[in-house]
């Protein structure tokens, strides 16, 4: 609309002024004032026009010619009416209206288009601290924002719970009749990206109710007092559109723990939360405005919030596991032209910590990369490079290693994999690259066999083992004095695994199954105050030498068992510096069989 009247002001202008100048163009002649004065005394003019101060004049022979008025010349009538010149005037107001009014409203005109296409940007952009207490809340109509409960995958018991929300919100009598009573307050706690705002809409749509979308850092703004103004509007405007539904995403900007010590920033939050707790407190149960807060972080949320007839219900979302996953994926490729290869599957598996947006994400960059090769479908190569782009950064293609970089490299990733691969209790390889990402020059990736609820003491062992699979392919075929310093976070996590299986698992015979935890540098039982003896840290200490020896060693046993598979899995890696598990099977099997010969 402003864009419109913008346009068409600029129009305007411009067809004023060049009309304007076209009458301007004439080409007539100026005339100074003294032959004007000898003309008239030699009857040389027809007509004269008087506009103000400027005289235009039509000679006898029909040339036309101006000229301006001298400030004193009584005569100069005189002497017309003498000669019988036609003489006209026009009045001051009247000489070129258009052009001197332009003159003079241009500058305000502009102002005033400057200021309303500012004040729009300003309101645009949600920065308006020049509206005052107007809430931002805003009401989601649109036909294509409708979500329903199909369209959230992953998270089960979430949608249970919720549901019982929307059988209220449309049949609200037949909960009141059995005296059921609502929670007033949701508050839905999970990480970022895994759908709570999904939900909420969900909610809305599935009871066909209005939804009112807000962030708790829109309340905070710079003026003490705005928050609260903006609270009590937004319950003023749900109010008006009984029954609904009002999100508030990110509470814990609003909702944190009061303290004790006074500054202006928490003066502020703590008027908005106040009224947040009046206005929720205010309401009857049964009225039907439902408040979800969303957070991921609800230790450090004010207690207050959490009492009873407050955000006294809380609905858990976590990340979703490998069955939440593969459902993900399929509602987002749902019209999304697949390759046949697609195995919804795999992907699941090797996505592990991603959450829905993650997910969202991974569909929507594997289409653009289709996209971009001229596709007509995404494919499972668009999936994996997509997914290694997310988790690890965009390959480093350019950067240029040298030949025994890469070799160095490539003994390193196989020897991961080959133990890991050999070790049937491992999880087994989906993958191993030599391509340099992020700062690491290769990786290789396992596929968990199943959604792993508990990992056994075997199992820890056989990870310990393959972790130190790259560090010893390097040691046997380069020497000790030889081994390269990539291998730091291989015997970090291999460390870690160790130290957590003697004094988190109980997996130390010396030790036993007890909890001995660190408290300020110190271990203590259980982090209580019984702090343990140096006696007992010594033990600590050699059992996780011990673990970690012992496995190093059952490494280093297959590997010089099957130096063959090495040797030719780093040709391949060099060759095709990416191996998927196909590759990577049949290197084993055949040159399992020359081994065994
Ligand atoms: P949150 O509010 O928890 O930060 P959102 O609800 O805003 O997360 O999720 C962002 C986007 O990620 C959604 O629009 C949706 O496309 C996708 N998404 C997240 N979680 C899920 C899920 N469980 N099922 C389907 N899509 C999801
Ligand atoms: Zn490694």
């Amino acid at each position: 609309m402003i864009k419109k009247i913008i346009f068409w002001l600029i129009i305007s202008i411009i067809i004023i002024f060049t009309f304007n100048n076209i009458i301007k163009k004439k080409n007539i002649p100026i005339i100074n004032y003294s032959n004007f004065l000898s003309d008239i005394e030699n009857n040389k003019i027809k007509k004269i026009k008087i506009n103000g101060k400027k005289i235009n004049v039509l000679t006898t022979n029909n040339n036309k010619y101006y000229t301006y008025i001298p400030i004193y010349d009584n005569n100069l009538l005189k002497n017309i009416i003498k000669k019988n010149i036609i003489l006209n005037t026009t009045p001051l107001e009247e000489q070129n209206i258009i052009s001197s009014t332009m003159i003079s409203w241009f500058p305000i005109i502009i102002i005033i288009t400057l200021w309303v296409f500012l004040i729009k940007k300003i309101y645009k952009n949600g920065n308006n601290s020049f509206i005052f207490n107007k809430s931002k809340a805003k009401i989601s109509k649109k036909k294509n924002n409708i979500i329903l409960f199909k369209d959230i995958a992953g998270c089960d018991e979430a949608k249970e719970e919720v549901k019982e929300i929307v059988e209220y919100l449309k049949k609200p009598k037949k909960f009141k009749k059995l005296g059921g009573k609502l929670p007033k307050g949701i508050l839905m706690i999970g990480p970022p990206g895994t759908g709570k705002t999904l939900l909420a809409k969900a909610i809305a749509s599935e009871a066909k109710v209005p939804f009112y979308n807000i962030s708790g850092s829109d309340f905070v703004e710079m003026f003490v007092g705005v928050g609260a103004s903006r609270v009590r509007d937004m319950f003023n405007k749900a109010k008006k559109n009984l029954p609904c539904i009002i999100f508030i995403d990110e509470i814990d900007a609003i909702g944190r723990k009061r303290s004790n010590y006074i500054n202006n920033g928490n003066d502020e939050r703590e008027q908005t939360l106040n009224q947040i707790l009046v206005e929720m407190d205010g309401f009857d149960k049964n009225k039907g405005i439902i408040i979800i807060g969303a957070t991921n972080r609800p230790d450090i949320l004010d207690p207050a919030l959490m009492r009873p007839g407050r955000f006294d219900r809380k609905v858990i979302i976590d990340l979703p596991d490998i069955k939440g996953r593969k459902q993900i994926i399929k509602i987002h490729t749902k019209n999304i032209p697949l390759n046949k290869d697609i195995n919804f599957n795999i992907i699941a598996k090797s996505t592990p910590g991603f959450s829905g947006a993650d997910l969202s994400n991974l569909v929507n960059e594997s289409a653009l990369l289709a996209a971009k090769n001229n596709k007509k479908n995404i494919s499972m190569k668009e999936f994996e490079i997509s997914k290694d782009k997310i988790i690890m950064g965009t390959e480093r293609k350019s950067l240029i290693m040298t030949k025994k970089q890469k070799e160095l490299s490539a003994y390193h990733e196989s020897g991961h994999t080959i133990i890991g691969e050999l070790l049937s209790e491992h999880d087994p390889v989906h993958k191993v690259t030599i391509i340099p990402r992020g700062k690491t020059l290769g990786l290789t990736f396992f596929l968990p066999k199943g959604n792993e609820i508990s990992i056994s003491k075997k199992k820890l062992e056989s990870k310990i083992c393959t972790l130190y699979g790259g560090r010893l392919a390097e040691e046997i075929i380069y020497g000790e004095e030889n081994i390269s310093i990539g291998s730091s976070n291989d015997i970090k996590i291999a460390t870690t695994i160790a130290k957590n299986m003697i004094t988190k698992w109980g997996y130390s015979n010396k030790i036993g199954p007890i909890l001995l935890e660190k408290n300020n540098n110190n271990y203590y039982i259980n982090q209580n105050n019984i702090e343990i003896s140096n006696y007992t840290l010594k033990i600590i200490e050699q059992e996780i030498k011990k673990i970690i020896k012992k496995n190093y060693l059952k490494a280093k046993k297959i590997l010089l068992d099957n130096i063959n598979i090495l040797h030719t899995m780093k040709d391949q890696l060099i060759k095709y510096e990416t191996l998927n598990r196909k590759q990577i099977k049949k290197i084993i099997f055949y040159n399992k069989n020359i081994n065994n010969k």
